[in-house]
C-alpha cells in the first residue's frame, strides 16, 4: 500500500504475523538537525565519550538520518490492552531500535530513537514527536531516574528541523509544531504486550510467547536462569507458610513473580513520589518493572487522589493517581493469564503471582510512607489521616513532606505555634481546618517523641527521601515555550537541576514553587494522548 510522502515497502503497516519485530530503518524526514540536550549520566553508563556530543554528524546520528555502522535497526511488534479493552496489535509505531551495546561493566543497553519515521505498527499516525512531548519524555526519564525510580533512559534529544502536524487538543484545529527525536535507552523494552500479542494470535504462536520469555529470562533474569539449572538453589517464597507453590521447579513462574513484585515496588514508588503515569495500558508496561512511556504523566501540586493529567481519560479517570496501584494488578493479571495459556505457569502459579503482587505492594509502599514522615515503624491511622487532610486543604504533595521535616519532637511547644514549620505550606486554611491540623501534628510529635531520633537527623533522613524538586508540569512547559523558541536552556538547566531532586541547590529554589496562575488557565498544560 503506498503511503503519503512515504514510499518505502518496509513501513506499510500491517499484521506482522508469527514474528517479534520487523527490521526497518529511520525515515522521519530531517533538516539539520539540532542536538538540544544529551544526559551525561547516560552518556558514561554507555562509555560514551562526552566529546562525541561535539561531532558535527551527532544529530544527524540521532535523528536516524545516518546510521550508526554495526547497527541493525528494528521495530517491535506488541499488542496491549488500552483502557481495559484488548486492542490487537499496537507496536513500535514511531520507536525504531538502533541496536545494542554492551558497555565495559558487561551491562546490555538498546538504543532506540523515538519519533524516527513510520514503522509497520505506526497503524493510521505519521511515526513522528513533537518537541513538546519529547522534552516531556527527555526530561522526565532522567528526572526519574534521579529521583531512584526504576526507569528507561534518554541520551539525548535532537530536533528534526521539520515541521509536525498536532491536534493537541481533538477540536479539529491542527497545529503546525517543530519535530523532534529522543534517544531512549533500556536494557530491553519488552512489555507485557510483547507477549500478549502472540498468546492472543492461538495456539500456534503459543511457541513464540515461550521463546520470547525464555529470551528475557536469558538475557534479564540471570538469578532465574541459573535457579532452574541447579536444584540447589532455593527462591525465596516469602514467610507465608500455606504457600504451596514450588517456584524453583518452573521457571517461568519465578519470572512472573519477580516481574509482579518489580510491577509492585515500581508503582509504590509512584505513589511516594506522587507520580501519575497517565496511560497505564498493558503496552506500557515494562517486564523490567521500569517506568516506560512518558506521555501525559504528571507530578502531583495540590494532592488530589483523583489527579488524571491525561485529559483523554476523563471523565473516567481509570489511571488517575489513587487507581494506580490496583490498575498494576489488572495488569499483572493480565499478563500471568497470558502465560497461562501458554502453558508456561498453572493457575495456581498465576494466583500466586498476583497474591505476591499485593503482599510486595503494600510492604513496599509502607515502608515508603514511614520513610516520609521520617517515623519508626508504619501508623496506618496516621498516614491515613495525613492524606485525608492533605486532600481537602489540597495542600502541596512535594512541598508539605519537605516542610514536614522541619518539626521538632518536642511536646512544650504552645498549641498556636505548632503549625509555624507548615506555613509556607498550610495556605487559606479556615479556623476549623487549623484545629484538625493541630490535632494532626499533636499525634505526630508524640510518635517523634517516642522514636527517640535527634531532630537533625529525622531531618537529614526525610530530605533523602521527600525530594525538593520534582518535574511539575508547569516547569515542562516553561522550557518547552522556550525551546520551541529555539532557546534549549531551560532544558539543560531543568536537567541538571533534577539530577539532584534531593539537594537543596540555593538559587534554585523558584524550581520548587507551586505553579503560577498561568499553568491554571484552561489549554495551557493540558495534556493528552497527542504527542
Ligand atoms: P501510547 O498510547 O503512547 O502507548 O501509544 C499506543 C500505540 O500508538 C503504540 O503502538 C505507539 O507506537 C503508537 N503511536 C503513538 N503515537 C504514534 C505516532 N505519532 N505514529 C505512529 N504510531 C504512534
Ligand atoms: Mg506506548
Ligand atoms: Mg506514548
Amino acid at each position: 500500500r503506498e503511503l503519503p510522502g512515504d514510499t518505502r515497502t518496509d513501513a506499510f503497516p500491517r499484521e506482522v504475523m508469527h514474528a517479534c519485530y520487523t527490521k526497518v530503518s529511520p525515515s522521519a524526514e530531517v533538516e539539520n538537525p539540532q542536538l538540544v540536550a544529551w544526559s551525561d549520566l547516560v552518556a558514561e553508563a554507555l562509555d560514551l565519550d562526552p566529546e562525541e556530543f561535539q561531532r558535527p554528524d551527532f544529530p544527524l546520528l540521532f535523528s536516524g538520518a545516518a546510521l550508526l555502522v554495526g547497527a541493525l535497526p528494528y521495530a517491535q511488534c506488541y499488542g496491549g490492552h488500552q483502557f481495559g479493552m484488548w486492542a490487537g496489535q499496537l507496536g513500535d509505531g514511531r520507536a525504531i531500535t538502533l541496536g545494542e551495546i554492551v558497555n565495559s561493566r558487561s551491562q546490555r543497553w538498546e538504543l532506540q530513537l523515538k519519533g524516527s519515521g513510520r514503522t509497520p505498527y505506526s497503524r493510521f499516525a505519521d511515526g513522528l514527536a513533537v518537541l513538546r512531548s519529547s522534552i516531556r519524555e527527555f526530561l522526565c526519564s532522567e528526572a526519574m531516574h534521579s529521583l531512584g525510580i526504576p526507569t528507561t533512559r534518554a541520551l539525548c534529544l535532537v530536533t528534526t528541523g521539520k515541521l509536525v502536524t498536532r491536534d493537541m487538543f481533538y477540536d479539529g484545529n491542527p497545529k503546525d509544531e517543530p519535530g523532534a527525536i529522543v534517544c531512549r535507552v533500556a536494557q530491553s523494552f519488552l512489555r507485557f504486550g510483547s507477549y500478549q500479542i502472540h498468546a492472543s494470535r492461538g495456539k500456534e504462536d503459543l511457541g513464540i510467547v515461550r521463546a520470547l520469555a525464555d529470551y528475557a529470562i536469558r538475557h534479564h533474569f540471570p538469578h532465574i536462569e541459573n535457579m532452574s539449572r541447579s536444584e540447589s538453589l532455593s527462591f525465596s517464597t516469602g514467610n507465608d507458610d500455606q504457600t504451596v507453590v514450588d517456584l524453583t521447579s518452573n521457571k517461568y513462574a519465578a519470572w512472573a513473580v519477580d516481574i509482579a513484585e518489580r510491577t509492585a515496588s515500581l508503582i509504590a514508588r509512584w505513589q511516594g513520589v506522587g507520580f501519575t503515569h497517565g496511560v497505564l495500558n498493558t503496552d506500557n508496561m515494562s517486564i523490567l518493572g521500569l517506568t516506560i512511556d512518558y506521555g501525559p504523566f504528571g507530578f502531583l501540586d495540590a494532592f488530589d487522589p483523583s489527579y488524571t493529567p491525561n485529559t483523554t481519560d476523563l471523565p473516567g479517570r481509570r489511571y488517575c493517581f489513587a487507581n494506580q496501584p490496583d490498575i498494576g494488578l489488572w495488569n499483572i493479571a493480565q499478563f500471568v493469564s497470558t502465560l497461562s495459556s501458554a502453558e508456561l505457569i498453572n493457575d495456581k502459579e498465576a494466583n500466586y503471582a498476583m497474591e505476591r503482587y499485593g503482599t510486595k505492594f503494600m510492604d513496599e509502599y509502607q515502608g515508603i510512607m514511614t520513610r516520609k514522615l521520617g517515623l519508626p515503624k508504619y501508623n496506618k491511622q496516621l498516614i491515613g489521616k495525613l492524606l485525608n487532610n492533605m486532600a481537602v486543604d489540597k495542600v502541596d504533595y512535594t512541598n508539605f513532606f519537605r516542610a514536614l521535616a522541619n518539626i521538632k519532637a518536642d511536646l512544650s511547644i504552645p498549641e498556636d505555634e505548632l503549625l509555624v514549620p507548615l506555613k509556607a505550606v498550610l495556605l487559606d486554611i479556615g479556623k476549623e481546618r487549623k484545629e484538625a491540623w493541630i490535632s494532626w501534628v499533636k499525634i505526630y510529635i508524640q510518635e517523634l517523641v517516642n522514636s527517640e531520633v535527634s531532630d537533625e537527623e529525622r531531618k537529614t533522613a526525610m530530605n533523602s527521601v521527600n525530594p525538593k524538586y520534582v518535574l511539575r508540569n508547569y516547569l515542562c512547559q516553561s522550557a518547552i515555550d522556550t525551546a520551541e523558541l529555539g532557546d534549549f536552556g531551560e532544558v539543560r538547566r531543568l536537567l541538571k537541576l533534577m539530577q539532584r531532586p534531593y539537594d537543596e541547590q540555593p538559587g534554585m529554589e523558584k524550581y520548587a514553587r507551586l505553579p503560577p496562575a498561568w499553568a491554571y488557565r484552561p489549554g495551557v498544560c493540558m495534556l493528552s494522548c497527542s504527542s
